[in-house]
């Protein structure tokens, strides 16, 4: 039966891909993605049919995909990440519907989250929340609703998509809302181009990060009420007694 396996292929480099991520992608015939993540794989597995659209349009990509394998190839869409996460697993499943003879298969991936706390310190370790701050396809009103209420329950907050051309502004309206319940020295962190060229990160407080301007290669950590800095690193207790 042919079969579309989505696949998270992590933050970027070959090496933080998981090994059953990297042994579909050997053993499919052709890869679609988005241009950028074509290109974090492409020297990875020469050899294989490599099929882009660009970043809009994803219900087209899906589709190829499935037209794809149709034809009786096994196709890998790729996604940074995990595909579960911000990413086209869902719209694959919604997709499939149109096409009942390709199987669907999701293969997980480490999201930025995970990677970006791994280079930052220990800034996660128990409860966080996870918010996007695009307002593409949710309401920023509902954006707005999850930062206060996960503000106001001490959640270690982790940002995506924390800014773009069009939303300079919103990682500045974000940290505004947080304010209202966490303090501006809050230990907060950045980190842009996690497993890729010019990773960078800088720990800094809740009050610096809304004067910072950041990109949308950047995921950003806001602690909770406990998190501390330590030799540079954002860390936040788990709370053993030492
Ligand atoms: N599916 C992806 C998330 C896609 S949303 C995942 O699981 O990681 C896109 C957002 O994810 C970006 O705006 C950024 O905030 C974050 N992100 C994804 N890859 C990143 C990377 N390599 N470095 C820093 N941030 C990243």
């Amino acid at each position: 039966m042919s079969k579309v396996i989505v696949v998270g292929i992590g933050p970027g480099e070959y090496e933080q891909m998981t090994i059953k991520a990297a042994n579909a992608l050997k053993e499919c015939d052709v890869i679609v993605g988005y241009t950028v993540y074509i290109d974090l794989v492409r020297d990875h597995f020469p050899g294989k049919i490599f099929l882009t659209t660009p970043m809009t349009r994803e219900v087209e990509r899906c589709e190829m995909a499935f037209e794809e394998a149709k034809k009786g190839q096994t196709v890998a869409m790729i996604c940074s990440g995990d595909a579960g996460v911000y990413g086209m697993s869902g719209l694959i499943y919604e997709v499939s519907v149109k096409y009942p003879e390709v199987d669907v298969e999701v293969l997980p991936g480490v999201t930025a989250a995970l990677s970006g706390a791994a280079v930052l310190g220990a800034p996660l370790i128990h409860d966080f929340a996870l918010i996007s701050l695009s307002d593409l396809l949710t309401p920023w009103e509902k954006i707005e609703k999850r930062l206060y209420m996960a503000s106001e329950a001490d959640f270690v907050i982790c940002l995506y998509n924390p800014s773009s051309r069009k939303r300079h502004d919103y990682l500045m309206k974000a940290c505004d809302i947080m304010l209202k319940f966490k303090s501006p020295d809050t230990v907060c962190g950045t980190v842009k181009n996690i497993g890729r060229d010019g990773e960078e990160i800088h720990v800094c407080t809740l009050a610096e990060l809304r004067e910072m301007s950041v990109d949308m290669f950047t995921t950003v950590f806001i602690g909770n009420s406990q998190t501390k800095e330590i030799g540079g690193k954002m860390v936040t207790p788990r709370g053993y007694r030492m």
